[in-house]
């Protein structure tokens, strides 16, 4: 909880559409988004996908994902993988959830994200394969109204999938995680004749003395140039991911500041994720930092460091979107990402994968979980009886070891928490009915949140209330944002 609000420290925010700020008695007088038309909300009903790729090169000892070293004579190859995905996509198309039986028509795909593990190991070829089903299942329905044929058209057209990312998904958004260790032009050029319009570079710094320290295998350089050339083959689709908090960011905040975040910021790359360097368990550098309090930052210096990132970033004309990320406009943030921010439906397909996502009438949500060993996930993946049909008879595609009820609270929560997180969009009260099923609720009256205490933080100017296209939302001001762990402590009940 700590680490939220050490990066929840910022600078004011830009809001680009100019919303007026509400006062409180002229709330209830606002035309309130329900009375939009159930058909109209539930056209915007969108969905993410996530695929985990569980292997990488080397472990890295500060990480707590679930991965695997790639040892090919044990681990399943990547066609064993793909066929695994597959399976479950299949089987995810022939859901009830899919086929929304309530109403009749499935939701459209927002987004795909190839994470991991080092999905960049994965080969592209595997990629286009994938990506190509991905498409032909869930792809923008717009196409095949227009041209019923236009999928296997342009498979056929351009076996690579070239065509496919240009015309097929041109407003799906694929992005998938490169680790410059394994980047070569090659590679950044076959992924995305594979149908990736997004990469977003594992950098973490560009001082091989942290790169040394965080056990990354290349270096600054190696990474540096990897930006360039990624930001000119992907039309700037790039992120740039950084680490802060190592040993020689405590020495010295310019060791981070001028010595990675400048150099970057001067690549004209159009969006950064910050993230501190935390220790968890279960780590190597658990074992190791632990008891030695001298390599973690003091939450002073964390402050002033992010402070100094979010003015760097501003002076390159990059905005804090979201308390993490940057980016240089809107149509430069992360789709994917703004998915789990905003409650949007998620599908996590791969080893440890989670997913969650709301019934057909949003009347309930649910998480899962997916096996975390490779081999259990691709035997549970691959077999043609569902595995928890009897439980949940919202999905049916397998391949998960736990399926759990996300009870109101726990879900009004997760919204709150999230979606405070970006501070130029906030909670929307659409929202929060579609997923409180209370056409009622307001964020002044329901259950699970301390209304009286939002009432105050709004009027000690933490919160405010702003009016913007049609909706209204609930947002972290400036001074809200940097202190937002604390403002989600006051308002969300135990
Ligand atoms: S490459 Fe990424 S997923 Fe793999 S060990 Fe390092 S941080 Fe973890």
């Amino acid at each position: 909880a700590m680490s939220l609000v050490r990066r929840s420290i910022c600078s004011p925010i830009k809001c680009r559409s100019h919303p007026n700020p509400i006062l409180l008695h002229q709330y209830s007088s606002l035309q309130h988004p329900s009375k939009q038309s159930p058909r109209s909300q539930d056209a915007q009903h969108e969905f993410s996908l996530y695929f985990h790729y569980p292997y990488c090169n080397k472990l890295c000892p500060y990480c707590a994902f679930n991965k695997f070293q790639r040892d090919r004579s044990q681990n399943p190859s990547d066609f064993q993988l793909l066929s695994a995905y597959e399976c479950s996509l299949s089987k995810i198309s022939q859901s009830s959830w899919y086929n929304n039986e309530i109403k009749g028509y499935p939701p459209n795909l927002r987004s795909v994200f190839f994470g991991g593990g080092t999905p960049s190991l994965g080969s592209p070829k595997m990629y286009e394969k994938l990506i190509g089903h991905i498409l032909e299942t869930f792809g923008d329905r717009t196409d095949e109204i227009n041209s019923p044929d236009s999928i296997s058209d342009a498979v056929e057209r351009n076996p690579t999938g070239e065509t496919l990312s240009k015309s097929r998904c041109a407003n799906v958004e694929i992005s998938m995680e490169m680790n410059p260790t394994l980047a070569t032009p090659t590679t950044l050029k076959d992924m995305k004749l594979a149908g990736i319009n997004r990469m977003s570079i594992g950098i973490q710094s560009l001082r091989d003395d942290d790169l040394k320290f965080l056990g990354r295998e290349h270096s600054g350089k190696q990474a540096l140039d990897i930006l360039e050339r990624a930001i000119k083959e992907y039309d700037g689709r790039v992120s740039a991911d950084l680490m802060f908090g190592t040993p020689s960011h405590h020495k010295s905040l310019d060791a981070f500041v001028e010595d990675s975040l400048r150099p970057i910021l001067e690549t004209g790359v159009r969006h950064i994720s910050l993230y501190e360097l935390t220790i968890q368990k279960g780590t190597p550098f658990h074992k190791l930092y632990f008891h030695d309090k001298a390599h973690i930052m003091d939450d002073e210096q964390l402050a002033s460091l992010y402070e100094a990132c979010i003015e760097l970033c501003r002076e390159y004309g990059l905005y804090q979107y979201e308390v993490s990320n940057f980016a240089a406009s809107p149509q430069d943030e992360c789709r994917h990402n703004i998915a789990y921010w905003q409650g949007i439906d998620y599908i996590g397909l791969g080893p440890g994968a989670h997913s969650r996502l709301s019934n057909n009438d949003h009347t309930s949500r649910m998480e899962m979980v997916q096996f975390a060993k490779p081999e259990d996930w691709h035997f549970e993946s691959t077999t043609d009886s569902p595995v928890h049909s009897k439980m949940n008879e919202l999905v049916n595609w397998g391949g998960n070891s736990k399926i759990t009820p996300i009870s109101p609270k726990q879900r009004l929560n997760e919204l709150v928490m999230v979606a405070l997180r970006m501070p130029r969009v906030g909670l929307s009260l659409q929202k929060l009915r579609q997923h409180t099923n209370d056409s009622q609720a307001s964020f002044f009256n329901n259950q699970y949140v301390n209304y009286s205490r939002i009432q105050d933080l709004i009027k000690e100017g933490l919160l405010n209330v702003v009016e913007d296209s049609g909706d209204l939302h609930l947002r972290a001001t400036e001074r809200g944002i940097k202190v937002l762990n604390g403002v989600l402590n006051e308002i969300l009940l135990d």
